[in-house]
């Protein structure tokens, strides 16, 4: 039975307050002056501490009729209910335990590296021989440059290195499903149990996703400090940095910020060219030398098109009987143009961004990536921008284009649009010169 202050306090809060931050709470000892109690969490220590003194006061007050001081302290949470044998979680496997499903392609064998992305993948693998090294590891780059498949890399590696340890690799969208149901079916404590204790190491992949979902985020938290705390390794992916996870609470973000966080960048040309041979091969497949250079040169960035156009090669050439040649493949490529799947008319975005670069010295490869000094800034704004107003281009086909989310879309039309507005000279001085440029250098090609 617990104590009354304990029960005092649960009547007093939200089911979904105590649920998320007292149920660790305990009595440790009440003196002639004071209660002091104990959490599992250091973390919730504080969060208690900050966010509800008051009604705890209240709750010492009514259960011993006078007003105590009252102090927390952290202290690990009793074993006994979690790490018996005894509890049998739906949820728990006999190991090697993967609790997900993994592709077996995403492994590093298959993960193609250009300098551009060397440290990235020394440091993943460093992490799969220490977990807990660098802790937690945040991994964030834009769509289809590889994150999912870094991932399940680690996954895959963590669980040939150790395989005792349990493995978790999670999409945040499955998290807060599973966080949902189990809400529903009253089954919250095992999928605590799950997540909380049950997992060596966890990797969460968009974590994005859980933007403007305060309550998963709440419980992700949780699942985080309590990893955290017994230095399980926990590897987060996003398509942002942790400090534009809008929404999100501080404690969360500056949690994430406290190991590692990396950025995975755009592959190079060379990169590019590799791993379409290297996709092509995973189809069994051997790409031709300059098939290859074709589509590393046409297709820029987002890897899940450069794969759309090989599966799109292979079947379209066992379809028709053609060889992949170069000409098959330029041919494959423009009938691209219009499939929303498939590869997006590059000729005047390429023309816009090569000016730019004469212009501002910012490199397509900055304009897409995620840089955030003052210059490579200007000219991604007004590379958007000008997609929007000069060439018509969506918010939804920009977004693609420059691998960022929507809002970042909208920002940087309204940003270079006020400019204009306010009959800025430089900036105005700057969209006449790119276009300029445009038209009188790239006229021809
Ligand atoms: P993201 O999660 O960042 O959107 P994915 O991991 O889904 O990207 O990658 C998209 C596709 O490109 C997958 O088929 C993946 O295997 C492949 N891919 C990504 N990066 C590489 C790489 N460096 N080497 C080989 N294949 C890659
Ligand atoms: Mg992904």
């Amino acid at each position: 039975m617990s104590h009354r202050i304990i029960r005092i306090l649960e009547k007093k809060l939200s089911r979904k307050t105590w649920d998320n931050w007292f149920t660790t709470l305990e009595i440790k000892e009440i003196t002639g002056d004071k209660v002091i109690f104990q959490v599992g969490n250091l973390f919730v220590k504080d969060w208690l501490q900050s966010r509800y003194g008051k009604v705890i006061h209240r709750a010492i007050h009514e259960a011993l009729g006078k007003d105590l001081d009252f102090e927390i302290v952290y202290e690990s949470p009793s074993k006994e209910v979690f790490e018996s044998d005894e509890y049998k979680g739906p949820l728990v496997k006999k190991k090697p335990l993967i609790l997900s499903e993994l592709n077996p392609e995403y492994t590093f064998e298959n993960f193609v590296v250009g300098t551009e992305n060397r440290a990235l993948f020394e440091i993943s693998q460093e992490i799969c021989r220490k977990p807990g090294k660098f802790n937690p590891f945040f991994i964030f780059g834009g769509v289809g440059l590889g994150k999912t498949h870094l991932l399940q890399a680690i996954a895959h590696r963590v669980l040939e290195l150790f395989p005792e340890k349990k493995v978790l690799y999670i999409t945040s969208e499955q998290f807060m499903n599973d966080m949902i149901d189990a809400i529903k079916s009253g089954s919250i404590r095992d999928f605590r149990y799950q997540y909380r204790k049950k997992a060596d190491v966890l990797l969460i992949d968009d974590v994005q996703f859980l933007i403007g979902k305060e309550g998963t985020q709440r419980e992700l938290f949780h699942t985080f400090n309590e990893l955290h705390d017994a230095g399980k390794q926990i590897v987060i992916c996003s398509d942002r940095t942790p400090d534009e996870l809008n929404g999100f609470p501080d404690r969360l973000v500056s949690r994430f910020q406290m190991g590692m966080v990396m950025e995975i960048l755009p592959p190079s040309l060379e990169t590019r060219y590799e791993i379409a041979k290297r996709l092509a091969r995973r189809e069994s497949i051997n790409l031709a030398d300059d098939v290859a250079m074709e589509l590393a040169h046409r297709i820029d960035g987002n890897l899940r098109r450069l794969r759309g156009a090989i599966i799109k090669l292979i079947v379209q050439s066992s379809m028709y009987k053609e060889k992949i040649d170069l000409s098959f493949t330029r041919q494959i490529i423009s009938s691209f143009q219009t499939d929303i799947t498939g590869v997006k008319p590059l000729t005047d975005v390429d023309r816009l961004l090569k000016a730019i670069e004469k212009v501002l010295g910012v490199s397509r490869e900055e304009i897409k990536g995620t840089s955030r000094t003052k210059n490579v800034v200007k000219a991604r704004q007004l590379f958007i921008y000008m997609l929007k107003q000069e060439y018509g281009k969506s918010v939804q086909e920009i977004a693609e284009i420059v691998g960022k989310k929507h809002s970042t879309v909208i920002h940087s039309v309204k940003q270079i649009s006020k400019s204009i507005l306010k009959d800025n000279k430089y900036i105005k001085g700057l969209v006449a010169k790119i276009n300029n440029t445009v038209s009188t250098d790239f006229a021809a090609s």
